[in-house]
């Protein structure tokens, strides 16, 4: 770390992050994510809902059946998006225990 990134880390870190380096958990998330109704999902003949998923989500212990929909219902659209806007492949299709499908 050169003189001027030292300062501004220790400058700005305060105001910006609590971690020592930025991206929080979000760059650590790397094994999937989960889609309801996804384009992936179509493709092989598998059938899912938003309802599957929000009740995966209420058993797994979400306190919050309001943003569970909201999560729910925008899954699917939301992996066709980053599919479509930013090449991501998100062919690969796994059910996991506690879950459906992601
Ligand atoms: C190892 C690992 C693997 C994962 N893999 C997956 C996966 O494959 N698929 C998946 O869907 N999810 C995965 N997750 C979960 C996923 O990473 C998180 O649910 C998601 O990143 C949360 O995003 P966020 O924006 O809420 O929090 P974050 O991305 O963690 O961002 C929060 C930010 O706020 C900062 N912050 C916190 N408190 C303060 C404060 N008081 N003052 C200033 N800044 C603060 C943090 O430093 C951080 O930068 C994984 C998590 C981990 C740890």
């Amino acid at each position: 770390m050169n003189m001027i990134s030292s300062v501004l880390h220790l400058v700005a870190k305060p105001f910006f992050s609590s971690a020592y380096s930025c991206g929080g958990n979000s760059t650590k998330a790397t094994s999937g994510i989960n889609g309801a109704n996804t384009k992936s999902q179509k493709a092989l003949g598998i059938e899912d809902s938003v309802e599957l998923f929000s009740s995966d989500c209420l058993k797994g212990g979400a306190k919050k059946p309001e943003l569970v929909k909201v999560l729910a219902t925008n899954s699917g659209p939301d992996c066709d998006w980053l599919m479509d806007v930013f090449g991501l492949d998100l062919s690969l299709v796994v059910s996991r225990k506690k879950s459906a499908y992601s």
